[in-house]
């Protein structure tokens, strides 16, 4: 077959869990690509047991599956960028790694998903260790929160001198490039390391407070500006502003943590009532 591309909606391909209340994971993952007019495609690393009130079970794809999946949707020859997250555990995370390192010219962004934020493992002692040792160098660039952050560095990252701290140490580890985000302090500030400069943004917090699939929606939001063809650094920015609107126009959708609003840059989806002149038309 011999379709013709359009060159305005690149794809980007999600390899993370599915959360099937649609705020974190994958379906956030896929929204936020959309959002940017991108493409997305998603290999599912495991699905997830959870509601807007926390993550109660997890279970993880077979490594084949998630590996097969993935060879096949990069076959297709049009994924322009690769975002990972969630990952379950050690076997997943040893097949993404291949996977990175046999299509480097891709941007990647990894999100390291080590907890869900009603304290649940999302990914496994042995998962957590591979990710320090051997993932996060590569990825072309890493976003791991305050929590995160200590868990890659042994450093308590509560403040932003501890950042700039845990943004340099991940470099040395091996890290591309990293920006700490740090959306759980008073003000929402990330640090962005390239390797030789660091960068400090900063960012009003805003509400709703109890925001749930951020972290995602951010890693996702860099992945989809990459794919468009941004430098990093533009990524970031672009990435935090669409972050922050997405939360400050949040609507609840349950009685737990709050989604954020993807499509806020969209008009109000029309309800059915405005068609049922058209759909209840008379036969003659
Ligand atoms: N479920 C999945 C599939 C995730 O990828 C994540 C975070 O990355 C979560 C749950 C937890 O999200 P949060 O910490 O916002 O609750």
């Amino acid at each position: 077959m011999n379709h013709q591309l359009s060159a305005s909606w690149p794809v980007v391909l999600s390899i993370a869990g599915f959360d099937p209340s649609s705020g974190a994971g994958i379906a956030a993952d896929l929204k936020t690509f959309a959002a940017h007019g991108c493409y997305g495609v998603a290999a599912i690393t495991a699905l997830t047991i959870q509601n807007t009130q926390g993550v109660t079970a997890l279970y993880p794809t077979e490594p084949t599956v998630v590996k097969d999946t993935i060879a096949a949707l990069l076959a297709d020859g049009h994924v322009k960028a690769i975002k990972v997250g969630m990952l379950a555990n050690r076997a997943n995370a040893e097949v993404v790694s291949e996977i990175l390192e046999s299509n480097s010219p891709l941007p990647s962004v990894l999100d390291p998903v080590f907890h869900s934020s009603n304290g649940r493992d999302l990914a496994d002692a042995a998962c957590q260790e591979f990710v320090r040792e051997q993932l996060i160098k590569r990825a072309s660039v890493i976003t791991p929160n305050l929590v995160e952050a200590s868990a890659l560095t042994g450093l308590r990252v509560e403040n932003l001198e501890a950042m700039k701290s845990a943004a340099r140490k991940l470099v040395e580890m091996g890290a591309r490039a990293v920006v700490v985000t740090g959306g759980h302090l008073d003000k929402a500030i990330d640090v962005l390391c390239d390797g030789s400069a660091l960068e400090v943004f900063m960012g009003d917090r805003v509400k709703p407070e109890n925001t749930h699939g951020t972290g995602c929606t951010f890693s996702s939001a860099i992945a989809a500006n990459l794919a468009l063809g941004r430098q990093l650094r533009d990524a970031v920015v672009l990435a935090k502003a669409y972050v922050t609107e997405a939360i400050r126009k949040a609507y609840v959708v349950g009685p737990g943590r709050v989604p954020l609003n993807h499509f806020y840059r969209m008009t109000q989806p029309s309800r059915l009532a405005d068609h049922s002149a058209a759909v209840s038309e008379p036969v003659p």
